[in-house]
């Protein structure tokens, strides 16, 4: 066996200061003195956290003796040259409940590798080990260690030496410790385990029976499954929402009431959020982590790097995660066209779209996706919304171009065999060259139009073969992102509105983003304005609607404010809503030809696979 040149030792040493300890041990160091880096960037999350300000008293050694440690930059140490096996001490701060970073408290523990493992310059290709203990002391007795990483000899609860091939492998198995639930199934005979931790009380026999057809029908997407084992790593949190894709795990973080209760029929939609979520994840198994942009496998995560083709990724994925759900049969179509009804409002609803294209937001996501302020809908454009939306567009296409003989399924099974079997990365446009050789159509004009300009997608006509009408009326209410419907909906008079979107702080109504070309940007209302009456009187989120409802059209209302501690009074014109609001109209009298197809494109290959 190959000896491990590069060990690893990390202990939650202090819960209750957030510290863990990491010993470093460098078999043989570089002799003109080495150098030890951390990442910038933890790969799918393209923004520089610079996880180096976490780090804290670094020291080395060599034979017992104290060796002379610099610091180069943000993130690189340079260690004096010793003669033998080279000891590196030091503490990483730990207070980031996210799934990019490190958490650790006297409840759990959680890192990535980004954050706590050093790289060891020059000694990246060869293979490291890692020895994961618990918290010292009688309170941590029950804590269990689940994590990716391919064990060397570990006891029963998880703890013990692991083995990564080399450091980029080191740094893609998140690990997860303390008490947690575990459901479990096998997938073409790979074990899946799904753990998760935080509080909660949902019902996880119904999360293995979906995640499990949901996994099959991805395998049977792309004809094989190229991992051994896979784990799911769930954090339930009172509020939030995160993913993060690994070659073997993901790490996920929701809402706890989007898991299941016991009883639940149909996946609500808190629920179909959870499952939409790891059934991203998992489709990323294949497409990112193995298909990869050829830019992410020439280039390390000392600093950014850049490519136009994160919509592929990320939107196909995005387009996929949804469709796999109803293709699994996890929730019925009028769910998925639901979602899909709501998808296509969000991206109508940000006047970015006109301002950026779906490569330039791919090309700019480190400082815009990523770094996204209250002007956000009015610059910006969601390379996985959009993204979405043009991976739907060329699928129809493709489908409805070919007689239905081919869709973008056998696009993504032949990119798997040629970038993900082989490793060979995806170069610039080298999905569009593919997508043709693959099809035999000139897809050209949708890429053109979908990916490098601004131009709105021709939905409604694709969307129409399959006997689907994309209807768009004004929105009925604050929380009104659209749906499915039998019938056209009746058309209704628009109600007026602020053309703003406002969130209620405490007693505080705060103005979040100003909508571009709206009656509050017209009568000059700004981010963090706090509203507090209408004509004289005062109001919260619920009335401030009401109010601007009942104003006659083109009549004109008093809104008075405090910007930071002035109080200033705006006449405000409230405009009709615009019709940015998408029902899909689903009627029961449509072609046979119309349902042949709608149903191929719904229906799931994992029976036949
Ligand atoms: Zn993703």
């Amino acid at each position: 066996m190959e000896c491990p040149l590069n060990f690893y030792r990390i202990t939650p040493r202090s819960p209750e200061a957030h510290l863990f300890e990491v010993r470093l041990r460098v078999e043989r160091p570089d002799p003109e003195g080495q150098r030890l880096y951390l990442p910038a960037w933890i790969r799918g999350s393209y923004m520089v956290r610079d996880f180096a300000r976490n780090l804290i008293s670094l020291s080395a050694s060599a034979d017992g003796a104290e060796v002379a440690v610099s610091k180069l930059d943000k993130q690189t140490w340079q260690v004096a040259p010793v003669a033998g096996p080279l000891e590196v001490i030091y503490s990483i701060y730990a207070w980031d409940l996210s799934v990019r970073a490190a958490h650790l408290d006297t409840t759990h523990a959680f890192f990535n590798g980004p954050s706590v493992f050093l790289g060891v310059a020059g000694r990246e290709g060869q293979p490291c080990e890692v020895e994961i203990s618990p918290p010292e002391g009688g309170a941590y007795r029950d804590w269990r260690l689940a994590v990716a990483m391919p064990p060397l000899e570990v006891d029963a609860a998880g703890f013990g030496r692991y083995r990564a091939d080399d450091y980029e492998a080191l740094l893609d198995y998140p690990a997860e410790m303390g008490v947690f639930d575990t459901a479990a199934f096998e997938v073409h005979e790979a074990p899946h385990r799904f753990v998760v931790s935080g509080r909660h009380k949902g019902d996880l026999k119904r999360v293995r029976r979906d995640l499990e057809a949901i996994c099959r029908e991805t395998v049977a997407l792309f004809g094989a499954l190229p991992v051994a084992a896979y784990l799911f790593l769930l954090r339930v949190v009172g509020e939030g929402y995160g993913g993060l894709e690994h070659r073997d795990c993901s790490s996920l973080m929701i809402g706890r009431d989007s898991l299941p209760h016991a009883g639940l029929e149909q996946p609500d939609k808190d629920y179909r959020r959870l499952l939409g979520l790891c059934s991203h994840e998992y489709f990323h198994l294949w497409h990112v982590k193995r298909i990869s942009p050829e830019v992410f496998l020439r280039r390390g995560t000392e600093g950014e790097v850049y490519t136009r083709q994160l919509w592929v990724f990320e939107g196909i994925t995005s387009y996929y995660d949804e469709l796999i759900l109803v293709r699994s049969g996890v929730i019925e179509p009028k769910a998925y066209l639901e979602m899909l009804a709501e998808t296509i409002t969000r991206v109508m609803r940000g006047s970015g779209r006109f301002k950026q294209t779906l490569e330039e937001s791919s090309f700019d996501a480190w400082t815009k996706f990523y770094k996204q302020d209250e002007n956000a809908p009015n610059a910006i454009v969601s390379y996985y919304a959009k993204g979405a939306l043009l991976a739907l567009l060329l699928d129809l296409t493709i489908r409805e171009k070919s007689a239905d003989t081919t869709s973008l399924d056998d696009v993504m099974r032949v990119l798997w065999q040629r970038h993900g079997e082989t490793g060979a990365g995806v170069p610039e446009g080298g999905f569009e060259i593919l997508a043709r050789q693959v099809t035999g159509l000139d897809l050209e004009d949708i890429f053109a139009s979908g990916a490098r300009s601004t131009g709105e997608l021709p939905l409604a006509e694709a969307l129409r073969g399959l006997g689907i009408e994309l209807l768009l009326r004004p929105a009925q209410s604050a929380t009104d992102l659209g749906g499915v419907a039998e019938e056209p909906p009746e058309p209704a008079p628009a109600k007026p509105v602020l053309g703003a979107k406002w969130r209620q702080h405490g007693s505080a109504l705060l103005l979040e983003q100003i909508f571009d070309g709206g009656a509050a940007q017209r009568a000059g209302l700004s981010p963090g304005d706090e509203v507090i009456a209408v004509d004289g009187v005062r109001v919260d989120g619920a009335r401030l609607e009401s109010a601007l409802a009942r104003t006659p059209a083109g009549e004109a209302v008093m809104l008075h404010l405090f910007r930071r501690d002035e109080l200033l009074s705006f006449e405000v014109r409230p405009q009709p809503a615009p019709a940015d609001t998408c029902t899909l109209c689903v009627p029961d009298e449509i072609t046979d030809q119309q349902r042949r197809r709608r149903e191929a494109w719904l229906r799931g290959h994992a029976e036949s696979y």
